[in-house]
């Protein structure tokens, strides 16, 4: 077995195969693009080489970089995760000339795969179905076009180079065919520099199923039974399981021999996967199969079929590049329950699932359960996530004896995910997974785009439970940061300079807290009363308290100083500043209240509630709603700290620069706009002075902290 071993990639995959090296005391070797300074793949890794800039094609594509960091780390092999270099039969040959085993197919095999007409033409041979179409190699017009009319309508346009959806177009007539095709060849162009296209008959209400296979050099191949990836969001996979719903013995059978067929035509050695597609059968059952692609690769899904098998699919990797046959025979392998992936990434689908790369600040996944696995490229901690890659923050895995109980299982993991930075598509996640079309195993490649509507809620107003458990958070936090001053600097429990209920003389305690929430004002007073508060809410008022006997997992680790200055010692409130005041600056995050117990009106909740910069973060059952606060500490500390440079308050968009490099200010003069939370916000002049560089343009997107504007102060 190897001894050390490269990997080519980063994010959740280069960990997951660096946790399986570990556990067969392989040494790891991590490559990283400065984007990535900072990610777990680097810091878990035995060594780890800067490979170039952050774009790919410097970095993790750089083959050259790459060999070369292998070369000096003395690694025997590289495995090149997915995607990246995956598939790239030229940089299996580089590793080959540099004596290092590519942890992958022959090239030859990687080659033969990677163009689909090729590849159909090879399945044809082999008697595996493959789509009626037309792949032949002449691809003027006339001839396309005669393709799809002996097909017949609708067609489907495929770039023969494709991949990821691009370069596919739906034909319904022969009227829109001259300029389905123009558009279809030039995106193929420009992604893959190739326009060869390939006609196929547009199957209907399609499923995609899949087959795992793995072949070693000594003329074994198996499969691993099938995984449906149906559901899908412009052709890219959402959620995948294993087994397929609705298949009869006979039916997988017929497909893992097909694939097992199509193995064998490529004389295919390692993991791979044979994507087909299935028309709708009777009953739920999917109809007949056709051979679309074969990834020569591991695949994202990969872990439903070891979930469902009980193997580990990188262990077999490793085992067949280093010359061994294959762990098991096909007739050890056999299918126990229903496994179900679902990909969280960093989207928003509130915004047609723009990504949403920036800072994640915390991240909390679901506790430690037998039957569910979570494979991420982060920890608690966050970390960032990049806009130059594959915006996957985790993959969630859930085992059940039935479909319904892995469903469940993963949902109600879904449902304990909190990520604070950047959007999530987990609300959707968990729609998906709830859906009765979904529980049916009704699944075709349709379902999300037919249930739009209902899998992307509209954004509502916080509910009233929502803005409690913010009220709750903000004054525990508040109770937690005065608890110090309370044990140490104070011997009288009554003194007015511990209370922390905004105790005045001569009035009644209270505090405002006032939040926005989806842009409208809302404000709370809050009332010591007992051991909680009674807080008036615009709907009437709700008692709430911490709950008694539930351990408050309060971890303030309150940043009170500004980024960059380190942490400076609290000093003593005063009872006029503990006015409304939250005790954070705007650009910490602090973690108030961690699945902590709160009654509100004699129910007990439990929720988390995260401070991130000017936002509440409020998780409770599955539902995440994001508060502004208005803190005037941090408001006047963003002010006063603006001499030098000036900073974003929290990530947003640059919504209008009111100066340029050169001008003169005045104090409190609007410098530049950024919009964050639909809210405007101005960042203005502290003092008079001199701007010396505006950073950013108008449409830029700028993280929380970043500097904008440069000014020279006149005075100090
Ligand atoms: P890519 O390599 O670009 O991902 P694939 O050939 O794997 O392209 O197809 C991606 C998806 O497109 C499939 O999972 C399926 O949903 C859909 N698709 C592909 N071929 C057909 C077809 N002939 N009829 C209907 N849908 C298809």
């Amino acid at each position: 077995m190897f001894r050390k071993i490269l990997i080519a990639n980063r994010g959740e995959i280069a960990r997951r195969i660096m946790r399986t090296a570990k556990w067969m005391g392989i040494r790891s070797v991590a490559v990283f693009s400065d984007a990535d300074r900072d990610a777990l793949h680097v810091r878990e890794a035995d060594e780890a080489y800067l490979i170039g800039p952050a774009a790919a094609a410097e970095s993790y594509l750089k083959f050259e970089a790459i060999v070369s960091a292998a070369k000096e780390s003395g690694v025997e092999a590289i495995h090149p995760g997915y995607g990246f270099l995956a598939e790239n039969a030229d940089f299996a040959e580089a590793c080959a000339a540099a004596g290092i085993v590519f942890i992958g197919p022959p090239p030859a095999a990687i080659r033969a795969m990677g163009d689909k007409a090729a590849a159909k033409a090879i399945m044809e041979q082999a008697g595996v179905p493959v789509v009626p179409g037309y792949h032949g190699k002449k691809q003027d017009s006339a001839t396309l076009l005669k393709a799809a009319e002996k097909i017949g309508w609708p067609v489907l346009l495929k770039a023969s180079a494709g991949g990821g959806g691009k370069g596919m177009r739906i034909v319904r007539d022969k009227a829109s065919f001259a300029d389905a095709l123009a558009s279809a060849k030039r995106e193929s162009r420009s992604a893959f520099g190739d326009d060869r296209m390939l006609v196929e008959k547009l199957i209907g209400h399609p499923r995609h199923i899949e087959v795992q296979v793995f072949g070693d050099t000594h003329g074994g191949v198996v499969h691993l039974f099938e995984r449906d990836c149906s559901v899908q969001r412009r052709h890219q996979k959402v959620i995948e399981e294993a087994p397929a719903p609705g298949v009869g013995e006979e039916w997988r059978a017929r497909i893992c021999e097909a694939a097992v067929a199509a193995a064998r035509a490529v004389d295919y050695v390692g993991a791979g996967t044979v994507e087909f597609i299935a028309g709708s059968g009777a009953g739920g059952a999917p109809g007949d199969f056709f051979f679309m692609e074969m990834n020569t690769r591991l695949q994202v899904e990969h872990p439903v079929t070891e979930m469902i098998t009980g193997t580990n699919l990188v262990e077999w990797q490793f085992r067949v590049a280093a010359g061994e046959a294959l762990p098991m025979e096909q007739h050890n392998i056999a299918i126990a329950g229903h496994a179900i992936e679902a990909r969280l990434y960093a989207e928003d689908p509130a915004s047609g699932f723009l990504p949403s790369p920036g800072r994640l600040r915390y991240l909390e996944m679901p506790s430690f359960a037998a039957n569910l696995r979570v494979d991420s490229a982060f920890d608690a901690g966050g970390g960032s996530v990049p806009p130059d890659y594959d915006p996957m923050v985790a993959k969630l895995i859930c085992w059940g004896e039935t479909r319904d109980e892995a469903a469940q299982g993963l949902h109600d993991a879904l449902a304990e995910v909190k990520a604070v930075g950047v959007a999530t598509n987990a609300g959707f996640l968990l729609g998906a997974l709830d859906h009765p079309e979904f529980r049916a195993g009704a699944v075709d490649t349709g379902f999300i785009e037919r249930n739009m509507d209902s899998l992307v809620p509209p954004r509502e107003p916080a509910p009233a439970r929502a803005l409690a458990l913010a009220c709750v958070g903000l004054l525990l936090s508040r109770r937690q940061q005065n608890t110090p001053f309370r044990a140490g600097a104070s011997n009288d429990r009554w003194s007015p300079w511990t209370r922390d209920d905004g105790w005045r003389l001569n009035g009644v305690g209270h505090t405002v807290l006032r939040f926005i929430d989806d842009g409208r004002e809302v404000d709370i007073s809050c009332s010591a009363d007992g051991d909680g508060w009674r807080l008036d809410l615009p709907g009437g008022p709700i008692m709430a308290r911490q709950s008694e006997g539930v351990v408050s997992d309060i971890l303030p680790p309150p940043r009170w100083g500004r980024d960059g200055e380190g942490v400076r010692p609290p000093t003593q409130p005063s009872p006029t500043r503990g006015e409304g005041w939250v005790g954070a600056t705007a650009r910490a995050h602090v973690l108030i209240a961690r699945d902590t117990g709160i009654e509100l009106d004699g129910a007990r909740l439990s929720a988390t509630v995260v401070h991130d910069g000017s936002t509440l973060h409020v998780f409770h059952e599955g539902g995440h709603w994001q508060l502004g606060i208005h803190d005037p500490l941090a408001a006047a500390e963003a002010h006063e700290g603006a001499s030098g440079g000036l900073t974003a308050p929290m990530p947003g968009k640059i919504a209008a620069v009111h100066v340029k490099a050169g001008d003169t200010v005045t104090a409190g003069q609007p410098l530049i706009v950024v919009e964050a939370m639909k809210m405007e916000h101005t960042i203005q002049a502290a003092t008079a002075g001199k701007v010396t560089e505006v950073r950013f343009r108008t449409g830029d997107q700028v993280s929380e902290g970043e500097v904008l504007v440069a000014l020279e102060g006149e005075t100090a």
